[in-house]
């Protein structure tokens, strides 16, 4: 064997893995189709690259650190939302083990940082007066900039002892009779192997499923719209708990509207998901580079089953339509939106909010099914009864923002496959969805083949 173990891909779920190997003695090697994280550059400058232009890789999600190199760094400790890790190793475990990554990240740079709570807040209560559901969370903000100081740490521990492939795209697992086959520039062996593929290896994942015959359950998209706000706007709110996930149920078809993702006094950015443009957000803990808007994403669930499975398919034929008809992302005011107008530039020029990221003005109208659009209206129209002024005509709603979540694997409570050795991590398994559960899978993974190895 050349390996004991072998990890695809080094995004969170894939570095928390390694981590555990750290001492043990034990041959690890890490597999990335991106690149280390100093070459990770996104072509964009501002200047002569203005909008995404579709590299092979893409820096944003791929290469040491995953797509959560350049996020906001939010580690979310909950049970409540972020994946269902809890449903496989129970709840009290996963909770545990989110403990222990911020206890890593606080050891590798993270030291400082704010840990935000909703316990004991009032919050819950002025919520609930409203037809509006908070949450439980405690959630460490570690920023852009610090979550990279952390990375570049941990890359710095890891490459002592553990073999990293960059630029090395994982191609194909076989499996053979002690173990298996990676099959990459060339076939790698190993005896375990823990796949930690992430949303951009969701096809991947797919068909790596197939060839395996390993099933794999139909999963939720969740389609929705980032708002840019003034940041005075939600300042009681992120001053206290920083992100709060709010629930909504509409009142016209008692569908789920929820906030995703909150960044006070952050940027509005492109995301590149297997070509398609879509939005997402992040912010930064040094003051210098803070904004005066704060943004979040307001996102519905769809879930297909019969005939129709794809939920993914689907999430993206309406990202495609709004790249059609903006070339990238939409930007439109919400005066505008119920006004049943589109935004033009010269509307968005004169705008009080003035938008961190240059998209096209457009009319979302014709871009989200109205049954998506109506919920989204109906809870910004709520939130300003917890936050007066998101329902300004200035607030700025760019579209679409789509959480693909990737089909769920079949696995056992330990997330190893039905094949012996062969586990699952991380998003590309469809049971977590944030940084915390995606982490804190790699080192359940990991820590069950080092038991499984030391026999
Ligand atoms: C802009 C942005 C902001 C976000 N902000 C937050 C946040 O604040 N809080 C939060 O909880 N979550 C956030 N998320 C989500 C979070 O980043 C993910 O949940 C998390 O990164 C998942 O970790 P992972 O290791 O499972 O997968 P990923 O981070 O996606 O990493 C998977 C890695 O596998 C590699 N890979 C894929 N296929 C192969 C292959 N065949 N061979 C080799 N390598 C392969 C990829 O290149 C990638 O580097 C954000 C995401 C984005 C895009």
């Amino acid at each position: 064997m050349d390996y004991d173990v072998i990890i695809i891909g080094a995004g969170p779920g894939g570095i928390f893995a390694a981590n555990e190997f750290l001492g043990s003695g034990k041959k690890v090697a890490v597999f990335e189709a991106g690149n280390e994280l100093s070459k990770r550059k996104c072509p964009i400058d501002g200047e002569k690259v203005k909008s995404c232009i579709k590299c092979k890789v893409c820096s944003i999600m791929s290469g040491f650190g995953g797509a959560g190199a350049f996020s906001d760094g939010k580690y979310n400790i909950t049970n409540d939302f972020g994946g269902s890790l809890y449903e496989h190793i129970g709840k009290t475990t996963a909770l545990q083990l989110m403990e222990y990554v911020d206890r890593i990240n606080l050891e590798n740079g993270g030291e400082g940082t704010k840990l935000y709570s909703t316990e004991g807040t009032q919050f819950h209560k002025i919520c609930l007066q409203n037809k509006l559901h908070l949450l439980d969370a405690k959630v460490r903000h570690l920023g852009t900039d610090i979550n990279y100081r952390v990375l570049e740490n941990l890359y710095k521990k890891l490459k002592e002892q553990v073999d990293f492939f960059f630029n090395t795209p994982v191609t194909e697992v076989k499996k053979t009779e002690n173990g298996y086959e990676i099959i990459a520039d060339k076939v790698y062996t190993c005896k375990y192997c823990i796949i930690s593929v992430g949303r951009i290896g969701s096809k991947w994942m797919q068909k790596t499923c197939k060839s395996l015959n390993i099933p794999t359950l139909s999963n939720r998209v969740d389609i929705g719209v980032r708002v840019e706000l003034s940041a005075e706007i939600f300042e009681h709110l992120t001053n206290e708990l920083y992100e709060s996930k709010i629930v909504y149920k509409t009142e016209k078809f008692e569908d789920s509207v929820r906030t995703f993702c909150m960044n006070p006094h952050g940027i509005v950015v492109n995301e590149n998901t297997n070509g398609i443009i879509t939005v997402n957000g992040h912010s930064f803990e040094g003051q210098d580079k803070k904004t005066k808007n704060t943004n979040f994403a307001l996102l519905v669930s769809k879930h297909f089953s019969e005939p129709f499975k794809n939920s993914n398919e689907y999430g993206e034929s309406i990202a495609r339509l709004s790249n059609m008809l903006g070339g990238g992302v939409l930007v439109q005011r919400f005066g505008d939106l119920i006004r049943g107008r589109r935004s033009t530039q010269k509307r968005i020029d004169e705008n009080l909010v003035i938008p961190t990221l240059n998209a096209t003005p457009g009319d979302l109208s014709l871009v989200l099914p109205k049954r998506i659009l109506d919920g989204i209206i109906e809870m910004i129209y709520a939130l300003d009864n917890v936050a007066k002024g998101t329902a300004n005509d200035e607030t700025l709603l760019y579209g679409v923002e789509v959480k693909f979540y990737n089909m769920e694997v079949e696995t056992d409570e330990n997330l190893e496959t039905r094949h012996k050795g062969l586990y699952v991590a991380g998003d590309g398994s469809g049971v977590t969805h944030s940084l915390s559960h995606a982490s804190a899978s790699g080192v359940y993974a990991a820590r069950r083949i080092l038991q499984q190895l030391n026999g």
